[in-house]
């Protein structure tokens, strides 16, 4: 392993040698055939990954692009969505709907719950929106989205399905062609993703699918107001990659096939499990040195955690003797900058890695004073570990 630090935070997230030779290949001509076929398999991988019957859209940007690129070419000037708001993520599509004269409303959770489907049920029941968004894992708090309830209440409504997979592609189920409710057309309609989390490689590609109920939305728009965003400057580039639009990111998309290589060859279903599984264990040992997580494990998402502090820890302490092991961990947002830190559990990290950072933050704690009990965490990870994945 080339990494002399173990990067345990919402993003970026470990990546491994194989994923550092592939970016380290020599760059080509985006129009070369050798590199032609490259993206050409990396987007027919991603339209596997995410089960779509629509198109998928690998371009360069970060995981915020790609919020804006599925909001601008789904939702014109003057039409409403409605945020689903789990956290500081799910709030970003509130400035972002606004900066393009869209009418947003919003439900908000409090930090750390679900919003109630109910509650969303009922204001679909009052006003006409042309989507709602939605947060798979939140960042900020570590809750997950309650898919399950959520899309049938949406598509009931006619209005599309906008999901933030940033922080949970390949690492939580997104299935386009999963029906979720009694009707055919109950599925999530647009998934747009980063490939700095769960997917494992360096920050830079923005990744979107829309399936064909999206599409059709973008034709219904006269003007996108964007240029670089607009799918329809992207179409024909993902349908034969040797055109041209702008230039890709050659280095990042041949990081990418390895990405997805592991993720494919690891298998989907384990990843969920193994995601599962290690969400579980870490908040279960680091709760015997009395830190709770934000979120109830009901809620939890797979992918990281919100982690409140013990009375008299301080946050910035707290991290930068961490830091020194060479465990990196995120502080809070908002709020709860100071009171919690964040860890992430996804991607490329092992079992290994979280079992070394539970250690690392017994002794951390031990050392500033709040007496922790290394032996049990430890314990109680191996435990939780083994028992979910089998
Ligand atoms: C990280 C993140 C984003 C923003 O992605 P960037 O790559 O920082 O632009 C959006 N949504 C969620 C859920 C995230 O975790």
């Amino acid at each position: 392993m080339r990494n002399e630090e173990m990067l345990l935070i919402p993003g970026p997230t470990p990546v491994v040698d194989s994923i550092y030779d592939a970016l380290a290949s020599e760059t080509r001509s985006h129009t070369d055939p050798r590199f032609v076929a490259i993206y050409k398999k990396v987007l027919e991988q991603t339209r596997n990954l995410f089960k779509t019957d629509g198109e998928v859209f690998i371009v360069s940007g970060s995981g915020t692009i790609a919020m804006e690129m599925a909001l601008v070419n789904t939702v014109a000037a003057g039409e409403k969505i409605l945020v689903i708001s789990q956290g500081y993520f799910g709030d970003r599509f509130i400035p972002l709907g606004k900066a393009f004269g869209i009418e947003v409303d919003i439900l908000q959770s409090e930090w750390g719950k679900q919003v109630d489907p109910e509650d969303v049920e009922k204001l679909l029941g009052e006003k006409q929106y042309k989507a709602v968004t939605i947060t798979h894992a939140d960042t900020s708090t570590g809750v997950a989205a309650n898919l399950e309830a959520l899309v049938p209440i949406i598509k009931e409504h006619g209005a599309l399905v906008i999901l933030d997979g940033v922080c949970a592609t390949a690492a939580m189920e997104e299935d386009m062609s999963k029906v979720y409710g009694s009707n055919p057309n109950d599925k999530i309609d647009i998934i747009l993703t980063g490939s700095q989390k769960a997917i494992g490689i360096p920050p830079g590609l923005a990744i979107i699918a829309f399936n064909q109920t999206a599409l059709e939305a973008r034709k219904q728009i006269d003007r996108v107001p964007a240029y670089y965003c607009d799918i329809y400057n992207w179409l024909p580039i993902m349908q034969d990659p040797s055109k041209y639009f702008a230039t890709p990111p050659v280095n990042l998309i041949y990081a990418y096939e390895e990405g997805m290589r592991l993720v494919l060859e690891e298998g989907l279903e384990k990843r969920y499990a193994r995601h599962d599984a290690f969400g579980r264990a870490v908040r279960a040992a680091l709760s015997e040195y009395g830190m709770t997580a934000l979120a109830d494990e009901s809620v939890a998402a797979s992918t990281l955690s919100c982690i409140q502090y013990p009375e008299g820890i301080d946050d910035a302490e707290f991290r930068a003797a961490l830091a020194k092991k060479g465990v990196i961990v995120s502080g809070a947002l908002a709020h709860l900058a100071g009171k919690a830190f964040r860890i992430g559990h996804m991607g490329n990290t092992t079992a290994q890695m979280l079992e070394n950072a539970i250690q690392y933050i017994g002794e951390t704690l031990n050392e500033l004073g709040h007496k922790a009990d290394i032996t049990k965490a430890m314990e109680r990870f191996r435990s939780t570990v083994s028992l979910a994945v089998n």
